[in-house]
C-alpha cells in the first residue's frame, strides 16, 4: 500500500487548422480578419460565433453596423448572454491519476459533454493499492491506523486470491486472468487510487467546476477541480475569467458571474 495524492493532467486541447480557417475567411470576403484570443479554442469560439451573423467586420453583413472587437469583450458577451451552445465547439482533455472509484463515480454522473475512458479494474490486477486520506480521516489518528490497516488487509486478499488461481504462473489464459481480477476487484476499497481519463467541452466544463468546487460537494472532487480551475482560468482567461475564487475549509470554491450558460 501506499499513500497518494490526486492529480491532475490537462493533456489536449482543440486546435484550429489555420490554413482552412483562413480559406473560410476568403471564401467569406474578410481575409484580413484577426483576433486577439490567448488560446486556439477561445479563437474556435470567437469564429463559430461571429459566423452566425457575420460579424467579423461591419457592413459584412448589412444588418450589422458594429461589431465587439477582440476576444475577451466577444466572449464575455456570449458568456453574458448564456449563448452557451458557442462555447461547445472546443474540448480541453483531462487524464485524473491517483483519484478513488469514490471519486470517479460521482465524476461519470455528468454525462453532458465529455467523453470518459476509466482505468479497467477488470483487466488491471490490483496489487499495491494507493491511498488518499480525506482530512476527516487524516487528523484522527486512531481512524487513519483503522484506514490503513483495512487498505493493508483488503491488498493482502488481492494477492493472496492472485496465488490461490495461480495467475502468475506461465501458460494461464488472458480470458481466465480477466475473469479472475474482475471477481477479485469486488473485495477491493472504494478509495482505491486509480485513473480516468475526461475530456470535455468548456460549457460542460464551466458546470462541473461550479458544482463541483461548491464546499457542499465531496473532498476529494473539490480537491480535484479546484486544480482544474487554476489550469483552466490561467489558459483560458476568456473563457473562465468570470469564475471568483473563495476558499472555504482550506478548499477552492469557483462561482461564475454567468452561471449556467
Ligand atoms: C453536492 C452533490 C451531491 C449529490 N448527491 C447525489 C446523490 O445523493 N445521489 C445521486 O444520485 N446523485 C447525486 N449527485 C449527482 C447529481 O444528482 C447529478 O447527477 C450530477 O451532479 C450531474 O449533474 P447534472 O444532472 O447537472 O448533469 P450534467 O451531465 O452535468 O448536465 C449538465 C446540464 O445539462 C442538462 N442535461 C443533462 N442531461 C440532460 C437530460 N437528459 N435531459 C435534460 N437536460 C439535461 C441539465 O441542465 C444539466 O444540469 C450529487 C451532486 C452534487 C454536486
Amino acid at each position: 500500500m501506499h499513500k497518494v495524492e490526486p492529480k491532475v493532467f490537462l493533456v489536449g486541447e482543440t486546435r484550429v487548422v489555420e490554413e482552412g480557417l483562413q480559406a473560410y475567411l476568403i471564401h467569406l470576403g474578410v481575409p484580413d480578419w484577426q483576433t486577439d484570443s490567448p488560446s486556439d479554442a477561445e479563437k474556435l469560439i470567437e469564429v463559430m460565433g461571429r459566423l452566425c451573423y457575420r460579424s467579423f467586420e461591419p457592413g459584412l453583413n448589412p444588418n450589422v453596423t458594429k461589431v465587439r472587437e477582440g476576444s475577451a469583450s466577444y466572449l464575455g458577451n456570449i458568456l453574458k448572454t448564456a449563448h452557451g451552445s458557442v462555447i461547445e465547439h472546443p474540448m480541453m482533455n483531462f487524464i485524473f491519476a491517483d483519484v478513488s472509484r469514490v471519486f470517479t463515480h460521482e465524476l461519470v454522473r455528468h454525462r453532458a459533454g465529455v467523453a470518459i475512458s476509466q482505468e479497467s479494474l477488470r483487466f488491471v490486477r490490483l496489487e499495491n493499492l494507493g491511498q488518499w486520506l480525506p482530512t476527516v480521516i487524516r487528523e484522527d489518528q486512531e481512524a487513519t491506523e483503522i484506514f490503513v490497516r483495512t487498505f493493508e488487509q483488503l491488498e493482502k486478499l488481492q494477492v493472496e486470491l492472485a496465488k490461490h488461481f495461480k495467475l502468475d504462473e506461465p501458460g494461464v489464459p488472458f480470458h481466465f486472468k480477466k475473469v479472475v481480477t474482475s471477481a477479485m476487484r469486488r473485495i477491493a476499497p472504494d478509495g482505491l487510487a486509480t485513473t480516468i481519463g475526461w475530456s470535455a467541452n468548456p460549457r460542460a466544463l464551466r458546470w462541473v467546476l461550479e458544482m463541483r468546487t461548491d464546499p457542499s460537494a465531496e473532498e476529494e472532487i473539490r480537491l480535484v477541480f479546484g486544480k482544474v480551475g487554476e489550469i483552466v482560468v490561467a489558459r483560458y482567461p476568456n473563457l473562465f475569467g468570470d469564475f471568483t475564487v473563495e476558499v472555504v475549509d482550506g478548499l477552492p470554491c469557483s462561482r461564475p458571474a454567468s452561471r449556467k450558460v
